[in-house]
Formats: C-alpha cells, structure tokens, sequence
C-alpha cells in the first residue's frame, strides 16, 4: 500500500517532546465477526459460549477430503457493510491461503482475500469530542480495504498440567478484516473511528461488536513523525480487544518511541503485544522473524462474483445510519452534542425515538440524556435492561408538558417508576403528585404565609428578591406541588398591594 498523507498537521494532536512537537500516526487493521447463523465455509453454528468443540463440523476440523463452500450469507453482510463505510464493492473477489502452522489451525493455512478483496477504498466519518464548549470536529478517515477470512480456533493452556486443549468452535468463524488507510492522528480519533465502525456495524446488524467476547478486536499500527514530516517506522500491536486499552497501548508506544528517538535511536519495524496489566506493549516478533505466507490463491474456491443487482438490492435494504439520523436528529431541533449522544447506540437511539414520538423532541431528548442515560451510567446497567421503559418516560414527559406535574415532580415520578415501575399517569392520580393549579387552594397557603412572616414581607417590598423564600415556603407547604407559576403571580400581588 503506498502512503499518502491526507491531513493537515494539527496542534492540538501534538505530543510535547525535548526539541520539538510529535505527532502520532495510526493506522488500524479491525477484525470483526460477521453475524451470521453459519461459518464461512462450513455449516457448523456460531453461537458464541457453547461447550468447547460444539460447533465444529469436518470442514473446520480440515479433514482430509472436506471441501469449503462459501457462506451467501457472509458474503451478503461484507457487501452490505461495505455500503455502509461508502465503500468501492468489487463485484469479483478472490480466496488466498494464508499458510502456517499453528496448534488451533487445523487447515495449516488461514483463507482470505489478499490481492482482490470483496470492497476497496471507503470512508469513516468521525466526531471527536465533545470539547469544553460541547462542540465537535469532524474527521474523515479513509478505508484502504475490507477482506473476508476465517477465525481461528483457541489453545487453552490451562485446563491441564502438562497438556495444551484445543477449541475449534471459532475456527472458520467468518471475519471482516477492515483496514483504515495511516489517516488517524491522535489517540481521540482512535477511539472514535472505532466506535464509529462498530456503530456503523450495530446498525447494520453485520456484527454484534461486542468486543469483550472477541467478536470485535484491532490490530493498531502506530509511529511518531516530526509534525507533517515523512512517515515513520510503525510498529503493530496484535490484538487488542478494548477500547480502552487502545488508548492504553497508543500511548505507552507512542512515548516509547518517542524516547528511542530523541535519544538518537531508531524505530525497529516489529510486531508488539500489550499487556493490560502493565500497561506496557513488549515485543512479540521482529521484521525479520515475519512469517512468510506464502499466499497463493485457494484452489479449492472459485472467485466470487456477482452483478449491479445484487449490490442494488442489498443497498435498497440498508436500514437509516448513524450519520444520517444524527442529521435528522438535528433538523429536528436537537444540538449536535445531543444527537450525537442518542446515534452513538442504536438501542439508545430507537428508545429516544419511541419517546420522541409525536411529542417535544427536545424534552424527550433532554429526559432521555440526563435522566435515563444518567441513571443508568450510576447502576452501571444497559438500555436493555432499564427499569423505565420508553412508554413510561414518553408518559412523564406527556404529564409535564400538559402541566399535571412539575419538572420537579416529574423527577420523583421517575424515581418511583425507576423503582416500583407503574402506569405515570396513575402513580400521579393516585399519589396525588398532580400539580394544585387551583388558585383558591394556593391562595390558602400564600395568604397562611404572608400573615406568618410580616417582617419577611416588610423585607420583600425593599428587596425583589425575597420573593423567592415566600415561593420556597408556599411549595414546601405544598408539597412540591402547587403550579410555580401561579405561585409567583399570586406572591406579587399580594405583597406589593
Ligand atoms: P501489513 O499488511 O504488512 O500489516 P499494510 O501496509 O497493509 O501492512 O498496513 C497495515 C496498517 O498499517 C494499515 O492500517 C496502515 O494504515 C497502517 N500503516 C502503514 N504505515 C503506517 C505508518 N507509518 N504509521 C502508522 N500506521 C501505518
Ligand atoms: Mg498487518
């Protein structure tokens, strides 16, 4: 692949060094497990957590004589995921073997698409941010290309004293590798371009991401630069299998390099692993040591090939993206901190719609960020799993825009929704949390209040301001619930008369 530098060089992405600035320059090569009932070349299941060995049939044991048979399936959701990242579809698309020996290849050799991958060239856009004003900036990070290939199976060293075990369940698992073109500047952007890819897959259904389970892990290839200058020597960090400890790695290798050469050393081309324990990435193999593969195109696969048609279909099927209902979002009337919130998680973003409605898309937005999302960050717990549905919130904000209740009360609705659950409209009827709008009640309580305190009152006819202490008492008489606004109007008169 030859590199050309697509950025601008930008300041704020500099990392201090002795004599001068540095920048980072990322490039990530992303696998992700395809969703789908089937492996790529056999008909053994996928279903992730079974007993070891469950999901193997003889053409993932490579028995001799088995021959492969592609996956429609799979090669339907490369393509469609290869539309989603606004990618080149190659409508013919070659198998190589990928050969070497390893205890959980049973094959001996890995397929995959080395020279004619399913998709080429595409684009991620990414927003990184929010900064201290909320704003966002807008980056776009070049795709090189999306190949298909198998898993592999897993080796568990520690289920027996002095034996290795083998689990093939993952083996011929198809996988999406997806490589970003050197274009990522910073650890920020980093972070966003995959979370943006796995968004981007989440809604597309092409893979669950779950990255816990392995179903979604990067290979981050990292080097340092003078500010603009030529590139750098890289060198790979294999499979990292979290966000967070891809900030992690970035950062220990980029300053790891950075030393190296300001002492007047030089970058080895090698292959490291990090180590999330330590914080550290350490060398696994050198340039030197790379393995040679030997691809060579599968004989036992024909090249997949396919017409406009079938591309055409599968476009008219995509479902709305992240980046086009983020704009929806805001032509709606939310701010782009906001939107970009509810897109980021597709089930955030079809519970915000469900509340949204047919009612005030920024109070369902504001009850969805601040109240929902808030609570659920503090009980560490999903959207699947709140204990408020999109029906109840929608039923608060219903309650608070015909006035029944308070913004106030409306937060203690929650709470007992959150808690106990319940129909809103009920709780509050049978509660009695309903805002007291009848004047003749509240003129009660103010009237009980000014003839309590005259020297408050005396205050208040100097100083404004107090009116605020007379509205405190008449709610605290209240309970929280006579309509603040007739409060306020009902004090004014009466005091200043
Ligand atoms: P290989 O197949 O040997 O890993 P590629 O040239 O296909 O090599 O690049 C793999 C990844 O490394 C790509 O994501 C690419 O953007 C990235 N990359 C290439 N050169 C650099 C560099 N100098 N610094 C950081 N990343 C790089
Ligand atoms: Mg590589």
């Amino acid at each position: 692949m030859t590199l050309v530098d697509t950025r601008t060089p930008n300041p704020k992405n500099f990392f201090p060094g002795e004599d001068h600035d540095w920048e980072l320059v990322i490039g990530l090569e992303v696998h992700a497990q395809i969703t789908s009932q089937a492996k790529l070349f056999s008909g053994a299941s996928t279903e992730f957590g079974n007993e070891p060995n469950a999901n193997v049939s003889l053409v993932d044991a490579a028995m001799p004589g088995m021959l492969p048979v592609i996956n429609e399936e799979c090669v339907r959701q490369a393509v469609r995921t290869g539309l989603g990242l606004n990618a080149k579809i190659n409508n013919r698309s070659v198998f190589d073997r990928k050969n070497y020996f390893y205890p959980d290849l049973p094959q001996g050799y890995q397929i995959s698409q080395l020279y004619h991958p399913i998709v080429g060239e595409g684009t991620i856009t990414i927003q990184v941010g929010p900064d201290k004003e909320g704003g966002f900036e807008t980056v776009e990070i070049g795709v090189e290309r999306l190949h298909l290939e198998q898993d592999a199976g897993k080796s568990m060293h520690d289920q027996h004293p002095t034996m290795s075990f083998v689990d093939l369940n993952r083996s011929g698992v198809a996988l999406m590798e997806i490589v970003s073109k050197p274009d990522i500047r910073s650890i920020d952007e980093a972070k966003a371009y995959v979370t943006k890819l796995r968004s981007i897959m989440r809604y597309l259904g092409t893979c669950d991401g779950n990255m816990d389970q392995g179903s979604l892990r990067a290979d981050v290839n990292v080097s340092v630069r003078k500010p603009g200058g030529d590139f750098g020597t890289r060198c790979e960090i294999k499979n990292v299998n979290s966000i967070r400890f891809m900030g992690q790695a970035i950062e220990y290798e980029a300053k790891r390099q950075i030393d190296i050469l300001e002492e007047g050393g030089s970058i080895d081309q090698e292959t490291r692993l990090f180590d999330p324990n330590k914080g550290e990435t350490r060398s696994m193999r050198s340039k030197e040591e790379a393995h040679d593969y030997r691809y060579f195109p599968d004989p036992d696969l024909l090249p997949v090939e396919f017409d406009n048609a079938f591309v055409e279909a599968l476009k008219t099927g995509l479902p709305e993206l992240p980046d086009e209902k983020r704009a929806r979002f805001m032509a709606d009337g939310l701010s782009e901190y906001d939107a970009s919130i509810l897109v980021s998680d597709k089930a955030v973003a079809d519970y915000f719609e469900q509340v949204a409605d047919g009612r005030d898309a920024k109070m369902a937005a504001n009850w969805t960020i601040n109240d929902l999302l808030g609570a659920l960050n503090k009980a560490g717990k999903d959207i699947a799993e709140s204990p408020v549905s999109a029906g109840q919130l929608g039923g608060i904000v219903d309650l608070i825009k015909a006035d029944t209740i308070s913004g106030k009360i409306a937060k203690d609705l929650f709470e007992i929704i959150w808690n106990d659950g319940g129909d809103p409209a009920k709780i509050v009827e049978e509660r009695g949390m309903a805002q007291v709008t009848d004047t003749g009640a509240i003129e009660a309580a103010v009237d009980a209040i000014i003839a309590a305190n005259p020297d408050k009152v005396e205050q208040a006819r100097e100083k404004p301001n107090m009116i605020g202490w007379f509205v405190g008492q008449v709610m605290k008489e209240t309970g929280g619930k006579a309509n603040p606004k007739a409060v306020n109007e009902l004090l004014r008169k009466k005091i200043e008369a």
